[in-house]
């Protein structure tokens, strides 16, 4: 007998795209994250400064490297 539920209506917790490298405790390259040290458009809200894997002053969670607060790179997440 069928519970009437279809496996893809069920509700899966949310995560974002840069959990998946904090949780596993690497670090992707910047080039595979497309990181540039100037977010679009020369700045704007979507920096590093303003992103929740920002570690201040210069790192990231889930990126290598040096990073810069006016930065920005795929993983952008507020
Ligand atoms: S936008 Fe966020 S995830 Fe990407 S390099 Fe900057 S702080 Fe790290």
């Amino acid at each position: 007998m069928s519970c009437g539920l279809a496996l893809s209506s069920l509700a899966w917790p949310a995560t974002s795209q840069a959990d998946e490298p904090v949780k596993s405790g690497w670090k992707v390259s910047q080039e595979a994250a497309k990181y540039i040290d100037k977010g679009p458009l020369g700045g704007g809200a979507q920096i590093c400064a303003n992103c929740h894997y920002f570690i201040d002053p210069y790192e990231c969670l889930v990126i290598e490297g040096y990073v810069s607060p006016q930065g920005w790179c795929d993983y952008y997440d507020d």
